[in-house]
């Protein structure tokens, strides 16, 4: 594929001038046309890194055989075809290959899943076409395409800048140098400048932290300067979920377990004397195999990647796989307001102009200068069909206007803007400057009340300008204040006239000597689902938490609305000021008092997250801005926002909200806690089946009896096994699940009881298995005897003792593979709650489950009814007497352990 694509301009653009530049990439401010677009991207290949080469199923389906001791089992199933028991050997390489295709389709669909996840997660980025802005994948970006860039866009390929305005980028990817690069665009001499100093480039993956830009794309994929080194930035292993970790060191552990038991085995069987060494060897090494749990990481990672399929669907978009099961462990919730909480739909209700609080309602005429301010100073742009496109707060400003008759863009064409200080939610103030017709300028500022009064040194009463006193100051506090209390977000807007355009478009050189002009107050409604979704968190042991850039007043009456605090609760609010005062130390000892957070800035998230996990919680914290990116890192979970979030914050984020809302984060939570205990319950399942496995052999070697052939454990593990366990994972979340506390930061899959009834449940599967076979050969059915008799005397040189002796062994053996087999099945439904009753949790609920269990008991049948397969699994019939003491001593599982839960809740008080 590589090779066929067209070679790429290598050319050093950033010595050249934008003309030229244009030229040689046949491109023009515009924008290039979909269909030349589309051209491109069919010669040059989509916009992404080659990812290493994929194996081919065949390497994959042999690198099932690289464990050692699956070649034992091999080789010893050589040796005992070629000592005379070729059936037996026949059977465990058909097992064998059986497996290792079982391995291949699995570890597919693990991929399978994780190409899904990173297919969800590609960035998009904005570009002309046809001279109109389009929202696009990166992946589809060609040379040529006109990039339109702002604070939190990830640079999606190399560019050429052909506008910076303020525009600072973060190239630490490339050049290891932290602190964002301020760009512009002029033209370079030497071509040997090196990428760090080439201030008119931007480069695929760095971040803009601040201003906008433009840029044409010079390079794309594997032509960029990411591209070059892409080798070396390996990427780190997302699937490697802690979860898989502790699971590989537990088959460690295990493994070296089950190879001792193994080899005491294989000594005391040969000790024993009535086996051959091989039939020992084979015994003991399929025991290993069948019960060291290596599709587990595999059963594991699928379960998790079903978990963000379901997710997906309700808008919680994992871009980690770990982030589902630490999902389900999430103590704290913070969250932000605006968007997340709160529908970010903003309406004007109220202002405060000419020292009045006038209602939305009134007239306004066009030369006030409260309104002229809050349309000037504004980015909001109308798409061709008219409609507002930008940050709502701001087009709610715009929309005010337009509805009292004042059209910005009429008074904008005569008084346009030639430079900006943007707005960023550190300063919480945003700058414009427009040229007027006397020669004079006008600097429009808006921001939080309290930043942009600081900057006013007079304001303006019916176009009077007054020297601003304390009177005046109180006043415009305490109308912020009345305002904030009935929950609107409040903006100042103040402005000044200057006869140049600063050199220096710095905050402390624009926004000072301002000219206070009013506030207007606007109302963003909580999300409807919000305050319930708070309920549940809360029922479910989850602290939510708030965190605003707006004043605290807007803040704690938004939060009582949602029931995060109580109404008056100020204690549990604090303003960035007061956090700014308290050490990180002293912060993490009064973390817990705090439940809404005001007047923050994107810094104070992660001391927020850093003082919660100090006191061993954790931590989802939301965010979108380019600026929460570290918070979004250091939380536990990360959750961007997938409308408004910037390309940035979402690349930092382990889960992405498709709807922005609050709520499907607890959805996400549920589902993280249903997928951590569904994995819990595969656990349980397949250790405790193996540990029943382990026992029955080792104690009928000890004994001396014959139970399980090599082929019997192989077909239980690898076949009849594989199926209820997979289909455990998607057991519907237990009624309960949301009622429970947090797991805890150090629990693990063993907590909560699990271990014990791993423990005590194997120990019942051997007894019960082991108590047939006994049985079975104590009281031997009448059918066997009749039969002993017919062969004794169809065989010659057979003695009817022998006869009975090979009957009775045979049924025993058949009996008790049947037994252990079925037993696995019938503990499958046991396993769906730990303490909980079978028949509260809804046996039958999930229908893959019942399918599995079905095919599985349709696979073991097979063996033993099937005329021929029995030969093979070398076991007998069973009559009619024989099948039900089979299926009575394997169902006798669930009353026993219904009986065991019973009285563990009454232990537990549950
Ligand atoms: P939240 O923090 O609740 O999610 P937010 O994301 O809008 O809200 P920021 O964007 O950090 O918060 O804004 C912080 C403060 O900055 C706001 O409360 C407001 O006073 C001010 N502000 C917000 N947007 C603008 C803007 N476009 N221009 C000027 N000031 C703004």
């Amino acid at each position: 594929m590589s090779e066929e694509k067209k070679q790429q301009l290598i050319e050093p653009f950033y010595t050249e001038t934008e003309e030229s530049v244009l030229s040689k990439l046949g491109s023009n401010r515009e924008g290039l046309s979909d269909a030349e677009a589309a051209k491109r991207l069919a010669e040059y290949g989509e916009n992404q890194l080659d990812e290493g080469k994929k194996k081919t199923l065949f390497s994959k389906f042999l690198d099932q055989f690289k464990d050692l001791m699956i070649i034992i089992l091999l080789v010893a199933a050589v040796v005992s075809g070629i000592m005379g028991d070729h059936v037996e050997a026949i059977m465990i390489v058909v097992v064998v290959f059986l497996m290792a295709i079982f391995g291949v389709v699995q570890e597919a669909k693990a991929e399978q899943a994780i190409d899904a996840l990173k297919d969800m997660s590609t960035p998009n980025a904005n570009v002309l076409r046809n001279g109109n802005a389009k929202v696009i994948k990166s992946t589809e970006i060609v040379p040529g395409d006109i990039v339109l860039l702002e604070a939190g866009d990830v640079i999606p390929a190399d560019i050429r800048l052909l506008e910076a305005n303020s525009l600072k980028i973060e190239e630490a990817a490339l050049t290891g140098e932290s602190v964002p690069v301020e760009k512009n665009i002029e033209v370079l001499s030497d071509a040997d400048t090196g990428i760090g100093d080439r201030l008119n480039m931007g480069y695929m993956n760095s971040n803009v932290t601040y201003g906008r830009g433009i840029g044409v794309v010079t390079g794309t994929g594997m032509n960029t300067e990411v591209g070059k080194i892409a080798s070396m930035l390996a990427q780190a292993d997302e699937t490697n979920t802690p979860l898989k970790e502790n699971l590989n060191q537990l088959g460690k552990w295990l493994t070296y377990a089950i190879l001792a038991i193994c080899v005491i085995m294989f000594v005391v069987g040969m000790m024993g004397g009535n086996k051959s060494w091989v039939d020992m060897l084979l015994t003991s090494v399929s025991l290993a195999v069948a019960a060291i749990p290596e599709g587990l990481p595999a059963i594991v990672t699928i379960v998790l990647a079903l978990g963000t399929q379901i997710m997906a669907k309700r808008n919680a978009l994992v871009r980690k796989l770990p982030a589902v099961e630490t999902l389900g462990s999430t103590d704290i919730i913070c969250s932000d307001k605006t968007g997340t909480l709160t529908v970010n739909q903003m309406t004007v209700e109220q202002l405060f102009t000419n020292n009045q609080v006038v209602a939305a309602d009134q007239a306004m005429p066009a030369d006030n200068m409260t309104l002229k301010v809050m349309n000037y100073c504004n980015d909001t742009k109308f798409s061709a069909e008219g409609t507002l496109i930008g940050d709502p707060t701001e087009t709610a400003l715009v929309k005010y206007g337009l509805n009292k008759g004042f059209d910005v863009r009429e008074f904008v064409a005569n008084e346009p803007r030639v430079a900006e200080v943007p707005f960023d939610s550190d300063r919480k103030l945003m700058s414009t400057i427009h040229q007027l017709a006397d020669g004079r300028y006008l600097v429009a500022t808006k921001g939080a009340p309290d930043e942009l009064l600081k900057r006013t040194v007079s304001y303006d009463v019916n176009g009077e300008i007054k020297p601003m006193d304390e009177a005046e100051r109180s006043l415009i506090l305490t109308t912020n204040t009345t305002l904030a209390k009935q929950a609107l977000r409040v903006l100042a807007m103040a402005y000044k006239f200057v006869d140049e355009v600063p050199t220096e478009l710095e905050s402390d050189v624009v926004e000072n000597n301002l000219i206070f002009a009013g506030l207007v107050g606007m109302i963003d409604p909580e999300r409807k689902e919000a305050a319930e979704a708070v309920r549940v968190a809360k029922e479910a042991g989850i602290r939510p938490i708030m965190i605003t850039g707006d004043h605290r007043d807007t803040a704690e009456a938004i939060a009582a609305r949602l029931g995060i605090i109580t109404e008056g609760q100020h204690e549990a609010v604090i303003t960035g000021a007061e956090l700014n005062e308290l050490s990180d130390e002293a912060f993490a000892k009064v973390v817990p008092n705090y439940s809404v957070y005001a007047r923050v800035s994107p810094e104070h998230k992660v001391r927020i997250v850093k003082a919660w996990q100090a006191e061993g919680k954790v931590v989802a914290m939301t965010g979108d801005g380019v600026n929460d990116a570290p918070a979004l890192k250091t939380a536990d979970i990360g959750i961007g926002m997938g409308i408004t979030g910037t390309e940035v914050s979402k690349g930092a984020s382990d889960m992405v909200l498709a709807d922005d809302n609050f709520s499907t984060i607890v959805v996400a939570v549920e589902e993280g806690r249903k997928v951590f205990s569904n994995i819990q319950k595969t656990i349980q399942y397949l250790l405790a089946a193996n540990l029943g496995e382990v026992l029955t052999l080792f104690i009928a070697t000890l004994l001396k009896w014959d139970t399980l052939l090599p082929v019997h454990l192989l077909w239980i593990n690898v076949v009849t096994d594989t199926f209820p366990a997979i289909a455990l994972g998607l057991e519907p979340a237990e009624k309960d699940v949301m009622k429970q506390k947090p797991r805890g930061r150090n629990s693990n899959f063993f907590s909560g009881g699990v271990l014990s009834s791993i423990i005590y449940q194997g120990i019942l599967e051997a007894g019960i298995t082991l108590g047939v076979y006994w049985s079975a050969l104590k009281w031997p059915a009448h059918t066997a005897l009749d039969a002993a008799q017919k062969a004794a005397a169809a065989a010659d040189g057979l003695s009817m003792e022998q006869a009975i002796y090979n009957l009775q062994h045979g049924d025993a053996l058949t009996m008790a593979y049947a037994t252990l087999a079925l037993i696995q099945l019938f503990h499958a439904f046991n396993v769906k709650s730990v303490h909980g009753s079978l028949f509260k949790v809804g046996a039958f609920r999930n229908k893959t489950f019942n399918y599995a269990v079905i095919l599985s008991f349709v696979l073991l049948a097979a063996t033993i009814v099937i005329p021929g397969f029995n030969d093979l699994f070398q076991v007998t019939h069973l009559d009619t007497y024989q099948w039900v003491i089979v299926l009575c001593a394997s169902i006798s599982i669930i009353p026993i352990v219904e009986i065991v839960k019973f009285f563990q809740r009454k232990a537990l008080n549950k």
